[in-house]
């Protein structure tokens, strides 16, 4: 295989840039561009060690920095790698790597040292594509999702489901040899036991990525509320910066003002609209109507009522507009003498917390309630998290090829039925780790990932 070359480290001026080179050449071409001072040769170096020297084109030294040697197999990517420990000026940088590509390295394309990291046996489809997420991570909880799925966690548990699969599919081509075709009554029901198992095994997997994505991806919020009840000023107190205009006068938040906010392990990406009143006022309808698109759209809705001023008909607009959605009551100014009761607000949305969104305090109360409603309290995210899409969906298809042998089982289908569905299931898994992926899915892959990685 061809030797590549690229930076390693942002496109962006630093301490330290890193060129990585890996391939079969790529120690001689570190070689040829580096002197160590101590005089020692760069072929000669063991894997895992490094020499301080200058990096020269020909004979005119362009930086001093450290070489970094690691040799086949032992290496990211499993081939021999040199890294290139300059400065971190982009100019100096791409002068180096320009010099790399003149002793014959190419360049790499995007994911392509994880790309061949996978190739040669290093990690599976699931880990490579948590590598990514590692770098995404924007917080404590996605960190340690992408640091299982790179350890191997999710790779382990479907080998474990597929295991089974197996198993069952094996069993399978036995009875099918049965002259009559009918699976022993004994076997079939430890044989639907077996499946039943996969399946809990996949839903679960399942449920969890979904709450894992509100932990990386973030969930659509929107903080609704009439004018005035404090909307702008719980948004402030999430962002922690003041991003809404905060006024006395009812209707000053016209537009929608977006903001993503950490609170916890959650990912908030909110927003914060007008009221849904009804106004005679073109610009404020405008708002209004960009208020109930928001609300329509959000995956979360933080319906905020005032507990110092009476309910009104737009409160009860907001209540009806909530009953279809996931949305907690933010019963706010609890500083102030309530003047109703909050039980009327709780019967009709359940999840419901009373704050002030003027004191800091409110935000651990509100925190518990939201993690509570969207499923992510007390979840270990430590364990099997599936990290894309593509993860996914390779998960629901499995899931649904067990449910089919599971039905099928049931129904008393012959033995050959059930085994295509099962081994439909077997193949899926498969393709998830990318033991038996097409070169298209694993291209598809290794395109989204950032070049020098
Ligand atoms: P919005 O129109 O819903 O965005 O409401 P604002 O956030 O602009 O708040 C309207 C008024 O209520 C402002 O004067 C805020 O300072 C005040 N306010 C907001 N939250 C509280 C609270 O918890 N307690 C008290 N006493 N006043 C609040």
């Amino acid at each position: 295989m061809s030797t590549i070359a690229a930076i390693a480290t942002p496109n962006a001026a630093g301490g330290i840039g890193i060129i990585r080179i890996s391939g079969e050449a790529a120690i001689d071409v570190a070689a040829r561009c580096f002197r160590p001072v101590s005089g020692r040769k760069v072929s000669e170096m063991p894997g895992y060690t490094a020499a301080y020297g200058s990096f020269v084109d020909g004979e005119t030294p362009l930086d001093d920095g450290v070489l970094l040697v690691y040799r086949a197999p032992k290496s990211y990517t499993g081939e021999n790698v040199a890294e290139l420990c300059c400065h971190g000026g982009l100019y100096v940088l791409q002068r180096v790597l320009n010099v790399v590509f003149s002793l014959g390295a190419r360049p790499a394309e995007p994911g392509e040292f994880t790309k061949r990291a996978f190739l040669n046996g290093k990690m599976d489809l699931s880990q490579a594509e948590s590598v990514m997420s590692v770098i995404s991570a924007q917080g404590e909880e996605a960190l340690s999702a992408a640091r299982g799925a790179l350890r191997g966690n999710v790779s382990k548990k479907i080998e474990a489901v597929c295991g089974s699969l197996v198993s069952a599919a094996a069993a399978l081509a036995a009875w099918a040899d049965y002259p009559d075709e009918d699976i022993p009554a004994v076997e079939n029901e430890a044989l639907a036991a077996a499946l039943a198992d996969c399946r809990d095994s996949l839903r679960k997997l399942l449920r969890d990525y979904e709450n894992g994505k509100i932990i990386s991806e973030g969930v659509r919020t929107v903080i609704c509320g009439k004018p005035n009840v404090g909307k702008s000023t719980l948004m402030n107190l999430l962002s922690g910066c003041p991003r809404s205009i905060v006024t006395p006068i009812a209707g000053t938040t016209r537009d929608v003002v977006e903001d993503t906010v950490r609170l916890g392990g959650l990912l908030l990406r909110l927003s914060d609209t007008a009221g849904l009143r009804e106004t005679e006022d073109p610009v404020e309808k405008i708002g209004v109507s960009a208020a109930r698109e928001r609300l329509a759209d959000a995956s979360l809705a933080l319906a905020v009522f005032d507990l110092s001023c009476p309910l009104t008909a737009e409160d009860e607009a907001l209540l009806q507009a909530c009953e279809q959605k996931t949305a907690v009551a933010v019963i706010n100014k609890s500083d102030l003498p309530a003047v109703w009761d909050i039980g009327e607000v709780k019967k009709r949305i359940p999840r419901a917390v009373v704050i002030s969104a003027k004191d800091p305090e409110s935000l651990d109360r509100l925190r518990t309630v939201l993690e509570e409603t969207l499923g992510v309290a007390g979840m270990d995210f430590s364990q099997e998290i599936l990290t894309s899409a593509r993860q996914r969906n390779c998960v629901a298809e499995a899931l649904d090829c067990v449910e089919d042998a599971l039905r099928a089982l049931k129904n008393g289908v012959t033995v050959d039925a059930v085994s295509v569905d099962v081994d439909c299931a077997v193949d899926r898994l498969l393709a998830l780790t990318g033991k038996r992926a097409s070169e298209e899915v694993v291209d598809e892959v290794f395109r989204s990932f950032c070049v020098g990685k």
